[in-house]
């Protein structure tokens, strides 16, 4: 039977990569929160030449909605062997110039997000004694950002929470793991200039070039499909 991967945020950018990979081999449930549009055009064109793909509205950082939104996967999929914490959000400024609900509303969307997922999705993986789980952090969850701090402590919990995760639930046949991408290029980048996307690449990235959505999905797909004695472990993709 064809399994079923669920990916939060998967509208856009390296959520969209990570949908289009897994069409066609896997039935795709995705959410969206703002692009709806978008969703549905994504939802349309891959059901078009591979069936099996359901676009969901979906706000992570709020627990009745990832609810809801696991209960259409399942009317439609039965349930969900792979999940994808993809849906995230970046907060750009001085950690003293940040107010607390500012602070709130970056861990609500990439922390609590991913428990809400992780919540709903593990029930059903343990009691198959099988399943899947990554994490979408980042490199700066790993080094640290300068004015990406709140940012940067979301990420490292989401490392946090994958190394834990991956003790607590491997002896029982899911794995937990994440990939760390550097800066990739989607509109999360864009709020950056040409100057200071060029002067990050000159001092911190040796291959000297933003990576592609795709090149994260594929990293995701290892992890999911060839990866098979991953478990823990973080997937650093930064050039
Ligand atoms: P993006 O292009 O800005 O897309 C963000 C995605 O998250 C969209 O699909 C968006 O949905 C969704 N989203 C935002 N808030 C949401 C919410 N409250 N509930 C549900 N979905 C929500 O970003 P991206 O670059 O593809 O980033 C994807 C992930 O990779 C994020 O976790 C990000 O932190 C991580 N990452 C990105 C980079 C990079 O350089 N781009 C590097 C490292 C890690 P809607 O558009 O429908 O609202």
């Amino acid at each position: 039977m064809t399994k079923t991967v669920f990916i939060t945020g998967g509208s856009r950018g390296i959520g969209e990569a990570i949908v289009r990979l897994m069409a066609g081999k896997y039935n795709v449930a995705f959410t969206y929160h703002k692009s709806r549009e978008r969703a549905e055009a994504l939802e349309a064109e891959l059901n078009s030449r591979f069936g099996g793909v359901l676009a969901i509205p979906c706000d992570v950082s709020d627990e009745n909605s990832v609810r809801t939104a696991f209960a259409a996967a399942r009317k439609r999929f039965l349930d969900v062997d792979v999940l994808v914490n993809n849906a995230g959000v970046a907060y750009s400024g001085l950690l003293s110039d940040m107010t607390a609900d500012e602070w709130r509303g970056v861990m609500a969307v990439n922390l609590d997000g991913a428990f809400f997922a992780i919540k709903e999705a593990l029930p059903y993986m343990l009691k198959k004694g099988e399943g899947c789980i990554i994490n979408v952090s980042s490199i700066w969850g790993v080094d640290g950002a300068s004015c990406e701090a709140a940012y940067s402590a979301s990420k490292a919990a989401l490392i946090g929470l994958t190394k834990a995760l991956a003790k607590e639930v491997g002896p029982m046949g899911v794995r937990v793991n994440a990939v760390a991408p550097g800066a990739i290029d989607t509109d999360m980048m864009h709020c950056y200039t040409p100057a200071e996307t060029s002067a990050f690449l000159a001092e911190n990235v040796p291959l000297g070039r933003l990576g592609t959505p795709a090149e994260v999905a594929a990293g995701v797909e290892y992890l999911i499909d060839a990866g098979g004695f991953c478990n823990g472990t973080i997937l650093t993709i930064a050039g």
